[in-house]
């Protein structure tokens, strides 16, 4: 009997029988795809909303965080490689039901549950039974995934999910391939998809010094953004940390962080910060039309609102965002 070799959610690999993808956490057996991973999460947290980050999306709010082992991606930066480069057999776990996460989300009084760490594209299945019975708990659930999947798997995710982040690695295929053996393609798709759902967005540059922060990558990645997200959707640039394969390059220079949000909010975006530098004013929300202080922050942490129903409190114009 010939056997399908099934394509995987992130649409890179043709799995043989008996085989597994790259990421590792699907087998084939006898034609079908298997999850390794399901209600295996090998780490589990209460974070700050605004470390995925989320900036305009119920500011200071407690996210129940968790994931699972393994990623389609090979980032050389990769801040979470421990986990994302791993097989599901290097953690030793117990079975989780979709419904024990709820009730530790619940216990720890975390209102929104996030899929985040690795790369939960290799978990929709658990992902999306999880968020079903997080709904049905009044919880909200957001995603913090790198995009590079198919388009059915991200529709399916799209219907449960309340708020999902992207991460564009780069404007350029050739630093895709590079440095994180994948496509750009499939991520600016998929940045479409979910822009176009009407699911709230943001999208993350982590800038890293020499690799992609030309002005060439910087020009094209605003301009894109702009015009197939929309000037709406916030923008983050953050800050790189020498980790995994790449600890011979240095952190990223604040002022290229400053830099990069300029050219942004020159080409037209409203919402643009700069990340992992806390204290940094690129840490606030400010109003698009008054230029007035909307929400301030300190790194992760909101230190003030001044908003009255989704609207700035000092004009009235309204800020882009899911705030209740
Ligand atoms: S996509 Fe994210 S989790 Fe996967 S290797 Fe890259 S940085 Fe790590």
């Amino acid at each position: 009997m010939k056997l399908n070799a099934p394509r995987c959610q992130a649409g890179r690999c043709v799995i043989p029988e008996g085989g597994r993808g790259r990421c590792q956490a699907r087998i084939n057996v006898r034609g079908q795809l298997l999850s390794l991973v399901y209600g295996r999460p090998i780490t589990e947290h209460v974070d700050p909303i605004e470390k995925k980050p989320f900036f305009h999306f119920l500011p200071g709010s407690q996210a129940y965080s968790f994931a699972t082992s393994g990623c389609a991606l090979r980032c050389r930066f990769c801040q979470n490689w421990q986990i994302s480069q791993a097989r599901p057999e290097d953690y030793r776990v117990q079975f989780t039901p979709p419904g024990a996460l709820v009730t530790r989300a619940r216990e720890r009084k975390a209102p929104v549950v996030a899929f985040t760490y690795n790369e939960p594209t290799v978990f929709t299945e658990y992902l999306c039974d999880t968020a079903r019975a997080a709904r049905k708990a009044g919880l909200r659930c957001v995603l913090v995934s790198c995009g590079f999947m198919n388009e059915a798997p991200l529709s399916e995710m799209i219907e449960v999910l309340d708020a999902i982040k992207i991460d564009l690695k780069g404007f350029s295929p050739d630093f895709y391939k590079n440095v994180s053996s994948a496509r750009l393609e499939p991520v600016l798709r998929s940045i479409k998809q979910v822009a176009k759902s009407g699911r709230h967005l943001e999208i993350v540059n982590l800038v890293v010094p020499t690799l992609n922060d030309s002005e060439k990558m910087l020009d094209g990645l605003v301009k894109w953004v702009v015009s197939e997200a929309g000037p709406d959707v916030p923008l983050h640039f953050t800050r790189f940390h020498p980790d995994f394969q790449l600890l011979n390059l240095p952190p990223t220079p604040v002022e290229t962080l400053e830099h990069a949000r300029s050219v942004a909010m020159s080409a037209g975006l409203k919402y643009v910060y700069v990340g992992n530098v806390p204290g940094d004013p690129g840490n606030n929300t400010y109003c698009p039309s008054c230029k007035a202080v909307c929400i301030q922050r300190e790194g992760f942490f909101v230190t003030a609102v001044r908003m009255k129903a989704g609207k700035c409190a000092a004009c009235g114009c309204p800020i882009a965002g899911v705030w209740k």
